[in-house]
């Protein structure tokens, strides 16, 4: 299908694309790599009367080094970009082991890295890669600009707490410590789709113990989620087989992933736990364990 009927405007400074989103709210929609927000419009899903192309606004392509030790994607970085980048994969390793999971090379040479997160579909990679590094979202509005923890930026299917006037200028991933092993696997029906299943993981470990852990899951709910039970499980324990596998069974008991013509209720689940033993081990791998 065509898309409906709409009025294009491309902004050539933040200040002129926050002034149009100002302008238009509810009505506008910001146009990144269009790589959903086309498709959606196509299928006549809410499509925006306004559309504000930010692919001409300067300094948003960024790829930035904090004083954290963290990097911060701008929000015209293409996930071709991010995959390639030698800083992402030595400071923010799971942004580069999601990006080849990215639908295919031309979707991501077009779209970018903070227009998925913003789209916040649940089966994407980049949400669920948020919720197990910690990232926080830069938000900028003509009230100014606020920070949103990613446990408190996904609200829904395909709903985020930005408000309609606000731009995500970019996300901010924080130091990767080299005590952390981390891991993004998935299971899909063919290579570049949108996951059945998938674990962005993080482990952190100190002497033979885990000390911290993030089981961020994405296509087993409206939005991506962790299981803090089982997270919970691993702490304090050595990173073994068995204590993976005690966390895998509590991840497959937990979740209530909603069936759908390509997997039931119970198959998600039972994807669930294999990935969590198998994204454990990855991650566990990455820091000289075997389990
Ligand atoms: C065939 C196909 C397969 C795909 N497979 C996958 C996959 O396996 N995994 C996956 O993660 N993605 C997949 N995608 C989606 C792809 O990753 C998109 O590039 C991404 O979701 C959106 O990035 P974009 O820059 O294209 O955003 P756009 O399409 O331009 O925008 C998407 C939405 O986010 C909003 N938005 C974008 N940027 C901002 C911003 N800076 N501030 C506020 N709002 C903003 C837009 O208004 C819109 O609502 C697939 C797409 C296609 C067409």
């Amino acid at each position: 299908m065509k898309n409906p009927p709409f009025v294009y405007h491309q902004a050539h400074s933040l200040s002129e694309a926050i002034e149009l989103l100002a302008t238009y709210g509810e009505d506008g929609k910001v146009l990144a790599g269009g790589q959903s927000l086309l498709p959606t419009m196509a299928l006549r899903l809410g499509p925006p009367e306004h559309v504000i192309d930010i692919s001409a606004v300067p300094d948003l392509d960024t790829i930035g080094l904090d004083a954290d030790g963290g990097v911060s994607l701008g929000a015209l970085v293409r996930h071709a970009e991010a995959e390639r980048s030698d800083d992402v994969r030595r400071l923010a390793p799971l942004i580069s082991e999601a990006m080849p999971h990215v639908g295919h090379r031309a979707i991501r040479t077009r779209g970018t890295v903070v227009g998925s997160i913003a789209h916040a579909d649940p089966a994407a990679e980049m949400p669920a890669v948020c919720l197990a590094t910690g990232a926080t979202m830069i938000a900028a509005s003509s009230q100014g600009e606020r920070t949103i923890p990613a446990a408190e930026f996904f609200d829904g299917y395909l709903t985020t707490a930005l408000r309609p006037d606000e731009l995500l200028t970019h996300v901010k991933f924080p130091a990767w410590s080299a005590q952390s092993g981390g891991a993004v696997v998935e299971v899909s029906r063919r290579h570049g789709d949108y996951a059945l299943a998938g674990l962005a993981c993080r482990v952190d470990l100190s002497g033979d113990a885990v000390t911290d852990a993030a089981l961020a899951f994405f296509g087993v709910d409206s939005t991506p989620v962790r299981v803090p039970e089982a997270e919970a499980a691993l702490v304090g324990k050595p990173p073994t087989a068995e204590a993976f596998a005690e966390a895998a069974s509590i991840v497959s008991t937990t979740l209530t992933p909603t069936a759908d013509i390509h997997g039931s209720t119970n198959y998600r689940r039972h994807l669930a736990g294999v990935l969590t033993t198998r994204g454990l081990k990855t991650a566990a791998s990455r820091i000289g364990v075997s389990a």
